[in-house]
């Protein structure tokens, strides 16, 4: 368990100075935005759906280096993945941080999305982790075209 906190710490150091899928994507068909105020993160998801498959999909947003983190992790994880397979990484992933902290984390269930695993040992950064994941579901499942603000 502490290699797992170890890489956690590491993964999330990284993803946060680095974050993957980073930006506006102009050909979005989906966007979603997320905020968590017991931390004040604020996130907007944009994913271009073709046919069943996520060929596309992008964050940007200011936050924690959690929610940053666990964003960039996601993007990464379903990317190409068709919406069924993202809506099942969903579950897996909910599972995986509502699981007591004493409990072993099966890693062949979310593959390198276990790092986030760590964030357990904090209760109150769940919601950070989390926060991409229900915008993601809330970009899924809400059938409306781009939504601009701005
Ligand atoms: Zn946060």
């Amino acid at each position: 368990m502490s290699d797992l906190s170890d890489l956690y710490q590491e993964v999330i150091l990284d993803h946060n100075r680095r974050p993957r899928n980073w930006g506006p994507l102009p050909d979005a068909t989906r966007s979603a935005e997320g905020y968590n105020p017991l931390c004040g993160d604020r996130l907007k998801l944009h994913v271009k759906i073709e046919g069943d498959r996520i060929a596309g999909v992008s964050f940007e947003g200011s936050g924690c280096a959690i929610s940053k983190a666990s964003a960039s992790l996601m993007t990464d994880a379903i990317k190409g993945r068709t919406l069924g397979e993202a809506f099942e990484l969903f579950d897996r992933v909910h599972e995986m941080l509502t699981t007591p902290i004493a409990l072993p984390v099966d890693e062949s269930k979310v593959g390198k999305l276990a790092v986030l695993s760590g964030v357990r040992e904090f209760p109150t950064r769940v919601k950070c982790a989390s926060l991409a994941w229900h915008t993601l579901k809330s970009a899924l499942i809400n059938p409306a075209e781009v939504a601009h603000t701005e």
